[in-house]
């Protein structure tokens, strides 16, 4: 089983920036992150994304709110980012805290540097196949993969474990733009092995550690593991028990290693293109 490395994907990411950032005039484009609170979540891909950006060279400002903002306050401030001219892209930390409205920010973000697509414009491009918003990070780093593997996606039989807004449902989408033919299985479906046996790609973001063994792989499947846990010893891993698949997958990603590495390769790759756009719209 070839092992699929985030990092190789990473790699091309950058090069493909920095080729772009090279055309650039003037400051490098900068991403707000907007976190409220202190979960150790948030924080750990708040850490991931500043090392991740700035090492391609990107700026990255955090905005940290208290936990107990009150809805109104949270509003202004947020509202001051989106409109701040210095800021390309925001990524909103989420779930938010109660008491604040999460609707109404996803509403309310500028859709041209919503760069993780929460916005519903931009979810309603990527139902609508066109390529022109932004869709979820995640959901696209599972397509750069493939295709900085080289994988063919046209035709295949892609089967996807989740159907949640910020993962599976806008990968069936951008899957069904690459012309494969999806299935998409969540809590309900009747026999979850049988069904992904079929799939000849099959990617698992079902949030439940080590969900899927060697039962649920066919002969020769690609599989990715959007996945991650933190195992009873402490160790991270994913949706997907990798030591079990080795026999019957033809390749697979790693957890840690893996779609995380490439999620943030893909946020700075949106920061820069939102840039590049603000800035022929103020010529
Ligand atoms: P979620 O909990 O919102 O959705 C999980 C989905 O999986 C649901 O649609 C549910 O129906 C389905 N599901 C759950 N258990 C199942 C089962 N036993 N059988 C079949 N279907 C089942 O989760 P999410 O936000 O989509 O995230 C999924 C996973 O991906 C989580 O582990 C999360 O930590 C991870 N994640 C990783 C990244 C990254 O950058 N690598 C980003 C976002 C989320």
């Amino acid at each position: 089983m070839k092992v699929l490395k985030g990092a190789e994907v990473s790699a091309k990411i950058k090069e493909e920036i920095l080729g772009q950032m090279a055309g650039m005039d003037g400051q490098a484009p900068k991403l707000a992150i907007v976190r409220v609170g202190e979960r150790p979540d948030d924080l750990s891909y708040e850490r991931g994304a500043i090392k991740k950006l700035t090492g391609f060279g990107l700026r990255v400002q955090s905005y940290a709110y208290p936990a107990d903002i009150s809805d109104r306050e949270f509003k202004e401030a947020f509202d001051a980012v989106n409109r701040d001219p210095d800021v390309s892209g925001i990524l909103l930390l989420r779930p938010l805290p109660e008491q604040i409205c999460e609707k109404e920010i996803e509403e309310r973000i500028d859709p041209a540097k919503d760069l993780d697509g929460i916005s519903p414009v931009n979810i309603a491009r990527v139902f609508a196949g066109d390529a022109s918003g932004f869709a979820p990070c995640t959901a696209e780093a599972v397509i750069e993969i493939l295709r900085a593997n080289e994988i063919p996606i046209e035709g295949k039989r892609v089967t996807i474990i989740g159907r949640s807004m910020v993962v599976g449902r806008p990968l069936s989408m951008l899957f069904v733009r690459e012309n494969a033919t999806v299935t998409i299985c969540h809590t309900r479906t009747r026999d979850l092995p049988a069904t992904c046996r079929q799939a000849e790609i099959l990617v698992v973001a079902a949030g439940r550690a080590k969900l899927v063994n060697a039962d649920h792989v066919g002969q020769g499947a690609i599989v990715v593991d959007v996945g991650i846990h933190v195992d009873a010893s402490g160790k991270l891993c994913g949706d997907v028990d990798f030591d079990s698949i080795g026999e019957r997958a033809s390749m697979a990603t790693p957890v840690p290693g893996g779609v995380g590495a490439v999620t943030t390769a893909v946020l700075a790759k949106h920061l820069v293109r939102a840039a590049m756009k603000g800035r022929v719209s103020a010529d």
